[in-house]
């Protein structure tokens, strides 16, 4: 019997570190290559959005490799949406009927902690600080680089878990056209924080996600197990209403945080810091036409489909891509075979989720005249 190729993973994030449990657990040998430092030594240091909505979607492909009683440890219940008017008290709109029907709010990094040791455990050889550089596919080659390192390594195929600005896409279409667009938004977002209160009590109901709808713009609050919140203000980039342009510093901020986020303003004490160190993040859909490349190369997550967050599914849909090419690597007769069913089994259904994450946000954008309806719209996206 031939021996089985060697899987090499690019990016030990949320979507690498996932398959290459769930691939270690059936027998593969897996390689995974991450640019960052290893979290467990070095900290986490994530860019991006500091904590997850976690589905069921996402948790089921999490109970496929044994991983959500670890992740679960760290979570934090979200049963509702408590939504803060402009005027009057906040008010919780339950997801469910009962505590069966609910959301968790997941720490990225504590989630990609938890998901390196479930690899690992798996059998998977994690390398960290190796950045991938290049590929040379005729000779069946990469480039990674890293502190004072730079390597050249054999592969037998390779695997693009490395987010939405991946390498290894980059790398694919100097070979194959992709089929490759993005559409930006014209809406980019800020994180804030809201502290634990006096004794290290969480500052406003933990068990919710809080939304404060404002037509234009809105913030909204996910809790962190450590009793903080992660306040994300999405907001247009340039334009006469608040947009990122108009109100350019922490000063600006606080003053429309005072008038229009009022009872988050005692809760965010370092709101003007925070506000200026913070950088503006931008948000966008990455469309391709092909996800693979034979047997050589073939992308997932993000890298495959990154999408606009106003669905909060972007994770979880690349979770369900790990457990989806997982199946498809046992089931199928080769890897260009498992590849192609995988990107067939995937592709319409990540092009839905971003679809509808990307018509709720338009609609949001352009029926800017009925308030009504703007809140509405905002309401059931989150
Ligand atoms: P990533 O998490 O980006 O991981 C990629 C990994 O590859 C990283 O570790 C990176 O360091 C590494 N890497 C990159 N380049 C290289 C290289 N050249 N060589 C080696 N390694 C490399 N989704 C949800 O499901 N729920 C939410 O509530 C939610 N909220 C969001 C809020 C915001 C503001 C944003 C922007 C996104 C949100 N998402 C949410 C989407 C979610 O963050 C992504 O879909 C998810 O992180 C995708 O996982 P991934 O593993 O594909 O990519």
């Amino acid at each position: 019997m031939n021996e089985r190729p060697r899987i090499t993973i690019i990016g030990a994030g949320l979507a690498g570190t996932l398959l290459a449990t769930l691939l270690a657990q059936r027998g593969w040998k897996v390689e995974v290559f991450e640019r960052r430092g290893d979290p467990r030594v070095f900290g986490y240091a994530g860019g991006r959005s500091i904590n997850l909505a976690l589905t069921e979607r996402g948790l089921h492909a999490l109970r496929q490799a044994d991983a959500d009683l670890g992740v679960m440890r760290q979570a934090v219940m979200m049963r509702g949406r408590m939504v803060h008017p402009l005027d009057g008290e906040p008010e919780l709109q339950r997801y469910g009927r009962d505590d069966s029907e609910v959301i968790w709010s997941i720490n990225r990094g504590e989630l990609n902690i938890v998901l390196i040791e479930a690899a690992e455990a798996a059998g998977a050889a994690l390398h960290f600080d190796r950045r991938l550089e290049s590929v040379d596919f005729d000779a069946g080659t990469f480039l990674v680089k890293g502190e004072g390192h730079e390597e050249s390594r054999r592969f037998d195929t390779l695997v693009g878990a490395d987010g939405a600005g991946s390498t290894l896409r980059a790398q694919m279409m100097r070979r194959l056209d992709l089929g490759e667009r993005t559409e930006w938004l014209d809406h980019g977002y800020k994180e804030l924080e809201i502290p634990p209160g006096p004794g290290g009590s969480f500052r406003i109901e933990p068990n919710a996600l809080h939304i404060w709808p404002r037509g234009h713009y809105m913030c909204i609050a996910l809790p962190n197990d450590e009793r903080t919140f992660t306040v994300t203000l999405f907001m247009p980039h340039e334009g006469p209403h608040p947009s990122f342009a108009t109100v350019a510093d922490g000063e600006t901020a606080l003053a429309l945080f005072r008038e229009q986020f009022a009872d988050a303003v005692p809760l965010i004490p370092l709101l003007e810091e925070d506000y200026e160190r913070n950088p503006v993040g931008t948000l966008g859909t990455l469309y391709l036409d092909r996800w693979h490349i034979g047997d050589r190369a073939v992308l997932l997550g993000d890298a495959a489909h990154a999408m606009v967050p106003f669905h909060g599914q972007g994770m979880n849909c690349a979770f369900e891509d790990c457990v989806a090419l997982a199946d498809r690597l046992e089931a199928e007769d080769g890897l260009e075979a498992a590849f192609a069913a995988f990107e067939a089994e995937r592709m319409p259904n990540a092009a839905a989720i971003q679809h509808m994450a990307l018509e709720n946000y338009i609609e949001m954008r352009d029926r800017v005249d009925d308030g009504d309806y703007r809140l509405q719209r905002v309401l059931e996206l989150l």
